[in-house]
């Protein structure tokens, strides 16, 4: 992947960084959180002072990651270098980053999504990496920067949970061999695949019960209604529910499934996820969000029932009419 020029310039900026801060997207993921993680311990193994904002607190299943604690919604504070990870467009990354990316301070935005906006000065985004957390270990052997236990536990930990365990159809062979060398560098694989795969609370087993108990499956779409009253009859997070709709898709015959978060009673959250050769992302970006083809989420202000009835006659027209690459 020829990004060499590009890459040198990204190293150049964080060389001569002193305080740097990382952001990475709201609601976040294993990517999100282990990216941002694994480039915090990256940098500090360069001797900065690199420090992590999220808008949202990080889910109880990614809490086993080193530095997860220092994790906090904080805005730009002198800091001299401003990092965004895996999030596609500037409005992922939550108000602090709204702000300090009109402060003048430089923002550097390394992504995979091939929705990116190229909101940042510099942009290193490239939709052939399984994860971003795979860029930031490219980032890492190009610059020659060492990769300490930490820093390879969770970088794994992003190409882990973006590839869904080494399941999906962008699990190449470049991220095996990433992760493999992850291993080398201290990388505990089958305590990441634990953590991010199959642990799990009460709550979130009761919440898939109340889910799939709302299941429809009509013209090659599969969906759910994960409702507000649901979650808080058996005490489950808005967070709870993940792999709901990655079981949805892998029902014979489902090209496209969409789980539907009820977020309150004017706001509906859709995550989405599609077959081989089924690309949900444009559906995607067409509500306002974005994603992968496979993989992709939106958020829309409309009430649950409305948004089933806007969305679902689109997600059946490409259940319908895209042929299958494999
Ligand atoms: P999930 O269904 O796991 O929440 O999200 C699946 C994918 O869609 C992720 O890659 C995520 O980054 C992307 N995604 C989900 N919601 C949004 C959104 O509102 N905006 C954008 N740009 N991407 C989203
Ligand atoms: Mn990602």
């Amino acid at each position: 992947m020829n990004s060499e020029p590009l890459l040198d310039q990204i190293v150049r900026q964080i060389e001569g960084a002193q305080r740097i801060l990382i952001f990475s997207h709201v609601r976040p993921d294993g990517d999100a959180v282990g990216s941002a993680l694994g480039l915090m311990w990256l940098l500090r193994a360069r001797g900065k002072a690199a420090e992590l904002s999220f808008e949202d607190p990080v889910p109880m299943t990614l809490r086993f990651l080193p530095g997860a604690e220092e994790i906090e919604n904080r805005p730009l504070d002198g800091h001299d270098l401003i990092l965004a990870v895996d999030g596609s467009d500037a409005e992922r990354y939550g108000a602090h980053f709204s702000a300090a990316r009109v402060s003048g301070v430089l923002v550097i935005c390394i992504d995979h999504h091939k929705t990116n906006t190229r909101f940042a000065a510099l942009n290193w985004v490239d939709g052939r990496y399984a994860a971003t957390a795979e860029m930031l270990y490219h980032l890492a052997r190009h610059a020659g920067w060492s990769i300490d236990e930490r820093a390879a536990h969770c970088l794994a930990t992003g190409c882990v949970t973006d590839t869904n365990a080494f399941s999906t159809g962008h699990t190449t062979p470049e991220v095996l061999e990433t992760v493999a060398d992850l291993t080398r560098h201290g990388a505990a694989l089958s305590t990441i695949i634990y953590y991010t795969m199959h642990l799990r609370t009460q709550a979130d087993a009761m919440l898939w019960g109340r889910v799939l108990s709302t299941l429809r499956v009509e013209r090659g779409v599969a969906w759910a209604l994960n409702r507000l009253a649901d979650r808080q009859e058996v005490g489950a997070q808005e967070e709870d529910g993940g792999g709901l709709v990655t079981f949805l898709v892998d029902i014979i015959g489902v090209n496209v499934a969409i789980l539907f978060n009820e977020v309150d009673g004017q706001t509906t959250r859709l995550s989405m996820r599609s077959a081989g050769g089924y690309d949900v992302s444009n559906l995607a970006l067409a509500f306002g969000g974005g994603g992968h083809a496979q993989a992709a989420g939106a958020t829309l202000n409309l009430p649950l029932e409305e948004a089933v009835a806007r969305v679902i006659p689109q997600a059946a027209a490409i259940a319908r009419a895209s042929t299958p690459a494999h």
